[in-house]
């Protein structure tokens, strides 16, 4: 059985809750959308196919056992993925998605999932509200929902806490500002425009577990791959 991996790497973790953790990245090949800001379009296809069994050891000889599996869309691959997790029962297991896939035994597995449904920016449509239903339903306490936004998604987001209780309380809620930048400073001052309507918003949406963090990987070493 094997995985199409973009790539293996070792770094902080730099989005959602778990902000600033050290982690092993996994990030699979493949998937089913092109958003239009995606910062990670070598792993939209190709990819090494590696053997689970290998994956695995090349895991275990890393220093941490705190897994980020990431993408592409990492659901795209739910067997052999859900092999892989089986074997790691010593690490912290968190995954991210895109939140288009429900798999709900292999999302059993993980202790952290990380939902990201696609905002109007992003350029591919609606996002399939039925699936992300089941993740707000069936996956708490192990669910945050991260929004990558633009100035175009502030209405959508509004739309979101509007339609789930859950969301911002017991399901956290990040906000990031989307990355379309040529470079850190541009990044950082969209930021700060971002952080001024967040703050506005939060106060309307009356939500305890909200919050709004740049990309901590992109502050630190802005234009770089693999970390
Ligand atoms: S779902 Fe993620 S990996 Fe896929 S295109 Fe969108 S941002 Fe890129």
């Amino acid at each position: 059985m094997k995985l199409g991996v973009a790539e293996v790497f070792r770094s902080l973790q730099g989005e959602g809750g778990d902000a600033g953790v050290p982690a092993v990245f996994l990030r699979l090949a493949g998937c089913n959308l092109r958003c239009r800001d995606c910062d990670t379009r070598y792993a939209w296809e190709g990819g090494e196919e590696v053997p689970v069994s290998l994956l695995k050891e090349r895991l275990d000889a890393l220093p941490c056992r705190y897994l980020v599996v990431t993408g592409g869309e990492p659901l795209l691959q739910a067997r052999p993925l859900e092999r892989l997790v089986s074997l790691l029962s010593a690490w912290t297991l968190t995954l991210e998605t895109n939140a288009t896939i429900w798999e709900p035994r292999l999302l059993g597995r993980f202790h952290l999932v990380t939902a990201s449904p696609k905002l109007p920016s992003a350029g591919v449509g609606p996002f399939p509200r039925e699936v992300f239903s089941k993740y707000m339903d069936l996956l708490p306490p192990r669910l945050q929902v991260k929004l990558v936004v633009d100035r175009e998604d502030w209405d959508e987001v509004d739309r979101l806490v509007d339609g789930y209780p859950s969301l911002g309380e017991t399901v956290p809620l990040v906000i990031q500002p989307v990355e379309r930048e040529e470079n850190l400073e541009d990044y950082l001052s969209r930021a700060r425009e971002w952080a001024e309507t967040f703050l506005e918003r939060a106060a309307l949406w009356g939500r305890k577990r909200v919050r709004f963090l740049p990309q901590l990987h992109k502050v630190l070493w802005w234009g770089q791959w693999g970390v």
